[in-house]
């Protein structure tokens, strides 16, 4: 039973749970119904904690408003800090100059799931692959159980599952970097690109929070990992357990890629994996990537990825086979909204770097009326350049960035730029702009914070917009 183990770990303990968002909510509960004494502090005002009188019902401390100097103090065990709270937040800095152990909650979920993990991380696309692994468990009866950074937290669900489940987790670097014993049976990082700066500071702590992934891992557990990212093949020397790599660009010897317009599985030759695959051809064609639902290459990566994890975890071809046919991907990502007069719009709001919005822009053959804009995160969008010149027709930027962006569309010689003040002003721009066969692309490149509460909220009016443009004819 889980919570017995969670008892065994936890009961009697002292702990501090910084950050009261919902994954702060739901560790609290947790650890606190595993027999741990629970504090809980938030920065933020009272009034702005919704969950704290309700934990406070429920036998857990609550302090909003303020850090208190004293916190922590010698007698906490350990501090569960929210994966955004930074390592120069000053209860974190007390933690670690008092030796006290400073993790993420998905640390204290896997301490207590009963079920293997399947954990997901990357810099883009790791809820397009963790949804879509998911839907590929589902069709074939695997019970799985999706959270983490996709939605519910990990120990909500960590303490629901059962050993025949599996639980398939959307990982962040923020979260990795705050976890010691955390071992996934199979795990697959995706890409590295520059992202999240801004907390990480270097290059090289991101990609260490990344390569926790693969730090317990064993001989019997298998890493899924981007054969055309550098980063990715660097990380190979370090880990201990089987890899399997996928490739848009080339053969792998072992892992998933694209052999005459085919997506193929290679398994491994040796190892545990191998025995564990023996009864399946060297070389195992999925589908044709024609017939794959997801529209663009960077779609294509996360299906390579998909396929190794699923293969990896012996669901069978024709079972992957089905659901790639017919997964059209997530909402807010590359997302079809509506065709009016001839110009298909496309929302890819949770394009919040620059390195998504080119994937993006470079799934489209017709000409794109661009719509970009956003938090400026000290990002020079230099790299969009030669795609712009390439892709783009005409430009719309608003937000933050919006100089920065327009600048760039100059650059690239784009004549039509036009900054405006919002994403709505942006469509009524762009049908303006628009002609029948054109393409119009909200993909942002950037964050969404400076205007709107959430890339959800930011692709939202995108699209009633464009749905109001339809109406209006
Ligand atoms: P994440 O959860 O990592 O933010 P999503 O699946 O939500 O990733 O996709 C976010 C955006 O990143 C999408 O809108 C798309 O433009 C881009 N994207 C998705 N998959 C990839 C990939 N494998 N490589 C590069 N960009 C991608």
């Amino acid at each position: 039973m889980t919570i017995d183990k969670g008892k065994e770990r936890y009961n009697g303990k002292n702990i501090a749970v910084l950050g009261l968002a919902k994954s702060g909510a739901a560790v609290a509960r947790v650890l606190k119904a595993c027999g741990a004494n629970v504090l809980v502090n938030d920065m933020k005002p009272r009034s702005e904690c919704p969950a704290a009188e309700e934990l406070e019902r429920e036998g857990i401390r609550v302090i909003c408003g303020e850090h208190p100097a004293n916190l922590p103090d010698e007698t906490i065990d350990m501090v569960v800090k929210n994966p955004g709270i930074p390592y120069t937040s000053p209860p974190v800095q007390r933690a670690l100059a008092l030796g006290i152990p400073v993790v993420t909650e998905v640390e204290i979920a896997y301490h207590l799931s009963d079920a293997p993990i399947i954990g997901i991380t990357g810099s883009n696309g790791k809820t397009t692959t963790t949804t879509l692994l998911g839907r590929i468990f589902e069709e074939g009866n695997r019970s799985p159980v999706v959270a983490g950074n996709i939605g519910t937290p990990l120990s909500e669900q960590a303490v629901c599952v059962q050993a025949g489940q599996v639980l398939i987790a959307e990982l962040s670097s923020f979260q990795l970097k705050g976890t010691q014993d955390f071992h996934p049976s199979i795990a697959c990082l995706l890409n590295v690109y520059d992202a999240h700066l801004d907390y990480h500071k270097t290059k090289e702590d991101y990609v260490y929070s990344k390569s926790r992934l693969f730090a317990n891992q064993g001989a019997e557990d298998v890493a899924v990992l981007n054969y055309d990212n550098a980063i990715c093949r660097g990380l190979e020397p370090s880990i201990r357990s089987t890899v399997l790599w996928f490739s848009s660009a080339g053969e792998v010897e072992q892992g998933s890629y694209i052999e005459n317009g085919d997506v193929v599985f290679r398994r491994p030759q040796s190892g545990p994996l191998s025995e564990r695959l023996a009864d399946a051809a060297p070389v195992e064609k999925i589908i044709a990537v024609d017939d794959v639902a997801l529209p663009g290459l960077h779609n294509l990566e996360n299906v390579l990825a998909a396929v190794c994890m699923a293969r990896a975890a012996g669901v069978a071809p024709d079972t992957i086979r089905s659901v790639l046919a017919t997964f059209a991907g997530v909402e807010h990502r590359l997302e079809f909204v509506a065709d009016v007069d001839g110009v298909k719009y496309y929302n890819d709001s949770k394009a919040t770097n620059p390195e998504a919005s080119s994937r993006a822009i470079m799934s489209f053959t017709a000409p794109i009326v661009l719509i970009a804009g956003g938090l400026d995160r000290g990002i020079d969008f230099k790299e969009l350049v030669p795609l712009l010149k390439k892709h783009v027709k005409a430009m719309i930027t608003y937000g933050q960035t919006a100089e920065k962006l327009l600048a760039r569309g100059q650059e690239a010689g784009i004549n039509n730029c036009k900054r405006v003040d919002t994403v709505t002003d942006a469509v009524a721009e762009a049908h303006l702009m628009a002609q029948s066969g054109d393409i119009v692309l909200l993909s942002p490149a950037c964050a969404s914070w400076d205007m709107y509460t959430s890339f959800e909220e930011r692709g939202s009016m995108f699209k009633q917009s464009v749905h109001k443009l339809k109406t209006s004819r």
